[in-house]
């Protein structure tokens, strides 16, 4: 199984290296073929999304990204490689887990329709026109996955939509109504965004599986993410019929790159999503998470957790660690 590493600009080669030590760690012999995206591809005279970046990410089994961007270069160019493999992976569904000591949420939202994509698109000095545009079957598959998500879990699905005002809306709900007929094991709620979001922040514990479209889902998740005490422990997880793309929702942090600082966990539990999701490999998955709780809950913290102890290399070697002794296996811990 070849995995395909991008990692990037900023801290994201510093998280990348941590989270293939804890996939090697895992003892499953995995392939690892290294390409450069965004401004490392553009220092190297390249395309922000390389030809050749894009043919192997196509031909892995999944993708492990770090982050793009930076001061360095011109303000979207290194992002826009990213969308452009997003686009060219196919992948609708990015699902993004939350957990803490009370929450355990996972958003699924939809990632490749919607607002940010429909057509016309223009702006005069006077006017602006953005399309909001959804298909049944760009809603269906979306939701699929959630309904799917929930099965492993509380089997509570709510469906985020604004049906009140937006007929795009209304064909999400009534969408999403038909698709749970196919899961009577799994209880389906509808929810305004205006209110969710102030019920998201009231009584995140409530809620187990979130879909939602594009625009809605973006601004949740971040709204979310702050239930987690530092974005440095997402991980996300983006899906469609090919290979995945797995990487922490952080950015490339230039503030705190190349100073060993940054927090290496969302990366890491990145690497767990594409364990799960990518190459099937629950087992796995399971143990590094597990080694990430139990390296938290012995304080090894990384600054932005608020006590200064751990580098990102030693927070990536002690996870590393702990999922080996999981294994009982003999095998060291690279450095
Ligand atoms: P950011 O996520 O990079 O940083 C926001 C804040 O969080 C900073 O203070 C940073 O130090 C901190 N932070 C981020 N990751 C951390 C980690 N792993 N450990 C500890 N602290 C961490 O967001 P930004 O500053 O808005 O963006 C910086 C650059 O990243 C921009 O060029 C932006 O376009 C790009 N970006 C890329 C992605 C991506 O590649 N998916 C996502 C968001 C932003």
């Amino acid at each position: 199984m070849t995995v395909v590493l991008l990692p990037g600009d900023g801290v994201g080669p510093e998280v990348v290296a941590e989270a293939r030590r804890c996939l090697e760690a895992t003892g499953l012999g995995l392939t690892f073929a290294t390409a450069p995206i965004g401004g490392a591809a553009l220092d190297a005279g390249l395309p922000a999304l390389p030809p050749a970046t894009r043919e192997l990410c196509l031909q892995g089994d999944a993708v492990l990204l770090g982050a793009v961007g930076g001061p360095r270069w011109t303000p979207g160019v290194p992002e826009a490689g990213l969308l452009e493999l997003r686009q060219a992976l196919g992948v609708y569904a990015n699902l993004r887990p939350i957990t803490t000591d009370t929450v355990d949420l996972l958003i699924v939202r939809e990632l490749t329709g919607g607002l940010y994509f429909g057509q016309p698109r223009w702006r005069t000095a006077d006017e602006a026109v953005d399309t909001l545009r959804y298909s049944r079957r760009e809603i269906e598959r979306l939701v699929h996955v959630g309904f799917a998500a929930a099965r492993g879990r509380r089997r509570l699905v709510t469906s985020v939509d604004k049906a009140n005002v937006l007929e795009t809306s209304r064909l999400w709900r009534a969408t999403a109504n038909a698709v749970a007929e196919q899961y009577p094991d799994v209880r389906c709620e509808h929810a305004l965004v205006d209110s969710f979001a102030m019920a998201l922040m009231q009584r995140p514990e409530r809620y187990d599986v979130v879909v939602t479209e594009n625009m809605f889902g973006d601004i949740l998740s971040d709204e979310a993410a702050v239930l987690a005490g530092s974005i440095g422990l997402l991980p996300s997880a983006s899906l469609g019929a090919g290979p995945g793309l797995f990487e922490p929702v952080h950015g490339s942090a230039p503030d705190i790159a190349g100073q060993g600082v940054a927090n290496p966990y969302g990366a890491i539990l990145s690497a767990a999503m594409l364990l799960r999701h990518g190459l099937h490999e629950e087992r796995a998955a399971a143990a590094v998470e597990s080694a990430v709780a139990e390296a938290l809950a012995a304080g090894v913290h990384t600054r932005d957790l608020g006590t200064p102890a751990a580098s990102t290399q030693e927070a990536g070697q002690e996870v590393a660690r702990r999922i080996m002794d999981r294994a009982g296996s003999s095998r060291t811990v690279t450095s």
